[in-house]
């Protein structure tokens, strides 16, 4: 049975209002310390004081409109920040919190987002305010007037919030894109879009009223924002939350948390569902029981066929479904998922010819042959999505058989990106040239439509055009990945620079620092360029084996490719060895 039809809400203040009174001593959300121990709880009730008494600080501190960064470890705490900014009328700013032992590399993100989003406010605990202030005097000079401790407020204040003049047009937050390909840019969040997406993805990932959600994802993420915290209180069902951090360390939690709450919801982008290979033991196996698992959405990156598989097959045992896979595919700008599987049906692939998908042709491999892609689905529009494929050079719409942009409309796009007039243009307001139909959202991402899924086949700016073939860099990385045991997995990056008038391929890869001091580095290059060779008929260029850790990455842990690039040409990337072939041997 699909949960009661909630009410249609034009703000996340209405949906909160009737949650604190309907289901006001349930609790909402429970905090997982270490991601196995329960240290926190909010019920609806709760949640609602806190927020209104948030609130209230706020609005005797600053004008509706404001906008406020929330700085915050994964927590309830965030939870009420964010819902008090929204009852103060505050534009909330989720962003990652500073390290306060790694400032120096932390802050200056965080600088840049204040100033961009005019921010007067930073909101924060004050156990991190502490560490902040122990560790840096800078923060002193971060650009902002004030800066509050959320945990310090006390709850009578509720008493003096007033209610906003906020509607479904309001801007209820910005959400700041992950910055894999360029700066971070805010994507303007209205409550309608999110109240209309939550309604959305209520149906297209079949929340029930016994659903129950797990989730490590972190908040200032659309994924974890959104999936992980707004939708289990749009549908008024349970969450249990975890520290991404508690997922890193030992993501057997995750799935424990799964099995203990006998949870239906819980998603990741795809790196998570390999370290579960990887990481969960044998013995650990036979403590989880993923029978209850009805939705293990994977979007936010590229999803591997052969970690899909592979997860599927080695959690079997421990009762978790193929059809319980629900690859999805979405974007900050979209408020977040454009498409996702359903629960009943295990993920479906698209097996390619290698070399028509390189000339932007969809053909079907028939015959067995080497050289095929296989394209995971991302499942079905969610709600009343619509979706075209564009022509992304002459705007025009493409053949069914044909690769292009995806390119969205709906009301759970965004209204543009905050302070970017021109580009807000050119990535919100496209239009056919066809049939002049529009406004579109652009995605920057290539794929097709087939029987109705969506396939993802990978980014605009990360392509490697090689000789007028076009080859998707995940699925070099990947080969490169498989090609040596010293290599670690989610770490390499796949480009190409210009030589000559020519574009090359260059890979920066990350070796495993357990294997660094026993490595045979001609070995590892040398498997590296075979393996690429044979798989994807390509000469490298370049191989550059780097130290575990230091490859660019986003705050959400996605490869900046762009950035490793402009790391290549300056010579600073943290070189473990390198191969160049025109030089003929390692240096
Ligand atoms: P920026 O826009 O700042 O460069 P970003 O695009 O990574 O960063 P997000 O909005 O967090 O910021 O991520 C959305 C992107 O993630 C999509 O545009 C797409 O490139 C990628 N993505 C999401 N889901 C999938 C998927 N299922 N398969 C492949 N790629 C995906
Ligand atoms: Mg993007």
């Amino acid at each position: 049975m699909l949960a009661k039809p909630v009410l249609k809400f034009s703000t996340l203040v209405e949906l909160l209002h009737k949650r604190a009174f309907d289901q006001s001593d349930r609790t909402a959300y429970t905090f997982l310390e270490d991601g196995n121990t329960e240290a926190g709880h909010l019920t609806y009730h709760q949640l609602w004081r806190r927020a209104q008494s948030i609130a209230a600080q706020l609005q005797s501190l600053t004008a509706t409109g404001s906008r406020a960064l929330l700085l915050y470890p994964q927590g309830l705490e965030f939870i009420a920040a964010f819902c008090g900014c929204l009852y103060a009328g505050v534009i909330a700013i989720p962003a990652p919190p500073p390290d306060p032992t790694r400032l120096k590399r932390t802050l200056p993100r965080l600088e840049a987002i204040a100033l961009n989003a005019g921010a007067t406010l930073v909101l924060t605990t004050s156990h991190l305010m502490t560490q902040l202030e122990e560790n840096s005097s800078q923060i002193k000079e971060f650009p902002a007037d004030h800066w509050l401790c959320t945990d310090k407020i006390t709850e009578e204040l509720a008493q003096e919030w007033q209610q906003p003049e906020i509607s479904s047009d309001t801007l209820a937050y910005l959400q700041y894109t992950s910055g894999s390909t360029s700066t971070p840019k805010g994507v303007m969040v209205s409550h309608g879009n999110l109240m209309h997406h939550a309604t959305s993805l209520q149906k297209a990932c079949e929340y029930t009223s016994d659903s129950i959600t797990v989730t490590w994802m972190p908040y200032f993420h659309d994924y974890g924002l959104v999936q992980g915290m707004i939708l289990p209180l749009y549908t008024g069902t349970p969450c249990y939350l975890m520290s991404p951090f508690s997922f890193i360390r030992r993501p057997f939690h995750w799935l424990l948390a799964i099995s203990r709450y006998r949870a239906t919801h819980s998603q990741a982008p795809n790196f998570a569902y390999d370290q579960c290979i990887r990481r969960i033991t044998a013995s650990q196996r036979t403590q989880l029981n993923l029978s209850s698992w009805q939705a293990a959405g994977n979007a936010a990156e590229p999803i591997n066929p052969l970690v899909v598989q592979e997860f599927i097959e080695t959690f079997a045992p421990c009762g978790f479904r193929a059809e319980a896979f629900a690859p999805a595919y979405g974007l900050a700008e979209a408020t977040l998922l454009v498409s996702s599987s359903p629960i009943s049906s295990p993920p479906v692939y698209c097996t390619l010819e290698a070399a028509s998908l390189e000339k932007n042709r969809v053909v079907e491999a028939t015959e067995p042959q080497e050289m095929v892609r296989t394209i995971p689905g991302c499942g079905r529009l969610v709600g009343d999505t619509k979706v075209v494929i564009a022509n992304p050079d002459n705007l025009t719409q493409c053949e069914p058989d044909e690769v292009g942009e995806i390119w969205v409309s709906d009301p759970s796009v965004a209204l543009g990106y905050w302070q970017r007039n021109e580009e807000t243009e050119k990535t919100f307001r496209a239009q056919l040239r066809d049939t002049q139909e529009e406004p579109f959202l652009r995605t920057g991402d290539l794929g097709f439509i087939k029987d109705g899924e969506l396939f993802v086949t990978g980014r605009i700016k990360d392509l490697i055009i090689i000789l007028g073939r076009n080859y998707y860099p995940q699925d070099i990385e990947f080969t490169v990945e498989r090609s040596h045991n010293a290599i670690r997995p989610n770490g390499g990056a796949a480009f190409s620079v210009e030589v000559n008038g020519e574009e090359r391929l260059i890979i920066v890869q990350e070796i495993e620092r357990g294997q660094l001091r026993n490595l045979d580095t001609d070995e590892a290059i040398e498997s590296i360029r075979q393996a690429v060779a044979q798989e994807h008929e390509l000469p490298v260029y370049a191989i550059v084996l780097i130290k575990g850790g230091s490859i660019p990455k986003t705050s959400s842990g996605k490869i900046q490719r762009r950035a490793c690039q402009s790391a290549f040409l300056s010579g600073t990337l943290d070189v473990v060895a390198q191969w160049m072939s025109n030089l003929n041997g390692v240096c």
